[in-house]
């Protein structure tokens, strides 16, 4: 079903700030109707640039003193004379200052990444990648690492479970045993020439 459009749906976003964007949407929200994805990819695109691109420097906005609306562009001297011009003044960080993804994208000749296989006009700032999904029928895809939490907390548990202390000590030093076991099983195969 093809989406129509009224005269009230917003022509193709213009807005290039996120105080701009963010209007935008309150009064798509307001309006109560669909947005063009063309729309929500303009706005988001914004976002992109102007959360996380560079930062660019503060401006000032000026308005009389009592007045409630009617924030406006400073004349010259008006931001070093706002006191005696009775004028309150804003400072306007255009960008918040950009934080660095905690993992970067590796954008392929395609533009999706490497490492999270997002396509860059989809992607966050952050890049992450799925967890690596294991195929439980593949018998290689074991690690013994896996079994050291569970027979670790078999150990915690033989210490408060209500177990007669006899079975809680066989319990403890056959997952003991284990662990030791998986633990020079893993230190043997880093030690292995690659
Ligand atoms: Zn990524």
């Amino acid at each position: 079903m093809s989406q129509e459009k009224t005269d009230a749906a917003p022509a193709p976003a213009e807005a290039k700030t996120v105080a701009a964007c963010v209007r935008e949407m309150r009064r798509a929200a307001a309006r109560g109707e669909p947005v063009d994805a063309e729309v929500i990819g303009a706005w988001g695109e914004t976002f992109m640039t102007e959360l996380y691109g560079k930062q660019k420097p503060v401006r000032f906005e000026v308005r009389p003193k009592g007045v409630i609306n009617g924030w406006g562009n400073p004349l010259e001297g008006d931001v070093a004379h706002a006191s005696r011009r009775r004028l309150d003044v804003r400072a306007l960080y255009l960008h918040p200052p950009p934080t660095k993804p905690v993992k970067e994208h590796r954008w392929d000749d395609k533009n999706i990444c490497r490492d999270c296989q997002e396509p860059m006009f989809l992607s966050g700032p952050d890049c992450v990648p799925p967890g690596k999904v294991i195929n439980f029928r593949d018998r290689d895809a074991i690690s013994l690492e896996w079994f050291r939490q569970p027979l670790e907390e078999l150990i915690q548990l033989a210490k408060t479970a209500r177990i007669n202390r006899f079975d809680a000590a066989k319990l403890t030093n056959e997952a003991n045993y284990l662990i030791e076991r998986i633990d020079q099983h893993l230190k043997g195969k880093s030690n292995e020439p690659q």
